[in-house]
């Protein structure tokens, strides 16, 4: 029999927020396999802010998709067939692909995963793209030091929940913003936040100069928009700001800096000798293996907590994409395409 591959296509381009109908559901020719090829059945996909990017025709630091072609996407696989020397059926990895079941490939860029050592799918989340985010940004920018304070938003999430407890680890009072009582509770009980404010609640802004009392040393661009502009007034001499992402914009079309805007910035760069700086977690993959050992034996010792997020079934993907960007998903946003 003929197999197929399944895989979800960009079937038009968002305005504004994207919505499942901007995705369809598509059933292609399954390739044979070549020489020095395998055949990789999906079991994990992850979905991820960057993805909206890639939805636009114009420039992001993700190349843009073509309509009707799959939506790329980070993967954890098991090798169903192999005619390539390097792998053996059953192996399980790492790799980028698309939203789809299935994959052929010639093995490059994918990386084994040792199930014995870590559930798989946190290759995904906190052992993957997400937890090695926070790492380089607080490595390299960040440079967090005992008694600090630092900020973060979208903090339940992959990247921020990893970020405020590393930064707790370094001995740093950390504050996380996240939408909803549940997610702000699961902050201070579960991953030991000193405090955690609701973003969706009035008076942001007030809530957060008393959450700081000493100011803000360091603060972790998520999001942008209303949060952002909470926390600048409160940084201190000398913070940084590692600028990871800036969710709350990424649906907007009008990027523009207006005359004016960026004074109040730029003023407040100066004077307060901020550190300001952009960063992409793929420029950085000379921290990886540091990365991926510290962070299994915080996740070992249970100084690193995480969270997953799962739907069951490919068809879920553009529901939970569409959710995870409005808040509606709780810790590591994951499809189980198939079970091993
Ligand atoms: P999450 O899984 O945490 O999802 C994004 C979250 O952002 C939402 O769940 C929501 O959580 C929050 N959010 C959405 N809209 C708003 C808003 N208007 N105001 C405040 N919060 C909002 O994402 P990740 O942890 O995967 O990623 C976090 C950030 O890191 C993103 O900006 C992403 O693009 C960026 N990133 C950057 C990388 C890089 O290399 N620079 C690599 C990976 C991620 P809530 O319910 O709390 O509001």
């Amino acid at each position: 029999m003929q197999r197929a591959i399944r895989s979800i296509v960009l079937a038009s381009r968002p305005r504004g927020a994207p919505v499942a109908e901007n995705f369809r559901m598509v059933d292609a020719f399954l390739p044979h396999l070549g020489n020095e090829q395998v055949l990789l059945r999906t079991l994990w996909l992850s979905l991820d802010p960057y993805m909206r990017g890639s939805m636009d025709a114009g420039p992001s630091y993700t190349p843009s998709v073509e309509l009707g072609q799959p939506m790329p996407a980070e993967l954890v696989s098991v090798v169903q067939e192999s005619r390539h020397p390097d792998w053996q059926v059953g192996d399980i990895v790492v790799h980028d692909a698309g939203w789809q079941d299935l994959t052929v490939t010639d093995g490059t860029g994918m990386r084994r995963l040792d199930e014995r050592l870590a559930p798989v799918s946190t290759s995904l989340g906190v052992l993957g793209m997400p937890g090695m985010t926070a790492f380089v940004g607080l490595t390299n920018i960040a440079q967090p030091k005992p008694g600090e304070t630092l900020v973060v938003a979208a903090a339940a999430g992959p990247v921020g929940s990893a970020v405020g407890q590393i930064a707790k680890i370094k001995g740093c009072r950390v504050v996380g913003i996240a939408g909803g009582e549940r997610k702000c509770r699961y902050l201070l009980d579960e991953l030991g936040f000193d405090a955690a404010l609701d973003h969706r609640i009035s008076g942001l802004a007030a809530r957060l100069a008393n959450a700081c009392p000493d100011g803000v040393d360091i603060y972790w661009e998520n999001v942008g928009g209303p949060v952002s502009e909470a926390v600048l007034p409160l940084l201190n001499r000398f913070a940084r700001i590692p600028v990871c992402g800036l969710v709350s914009v990424y649906s907007d079309s009008d990027t523009t800096i207006l005359p004016g805007q960026s004074s109040g910035l730029m003023r407040a760069i100066l004077t307060k000798r901020l550190r300001a700086e952009g960063f992409i977690v793929d420029d950085h993959a000379e921290l990886a293996e540091t990365f991926r050992r510290e962070m299994s034996s915080w996740l070992q010792d249970g100084r690193v907590r995480y969270r997953e997020d799962i739907a069951v079934g490919i068809e879920h993907a553009p529901s939970r994409f569409v959710a995870m960007l409005r808040g509606e998903t709780f810790g590591k946003t994951l499809v189980q395409v198939s079970r091993l």
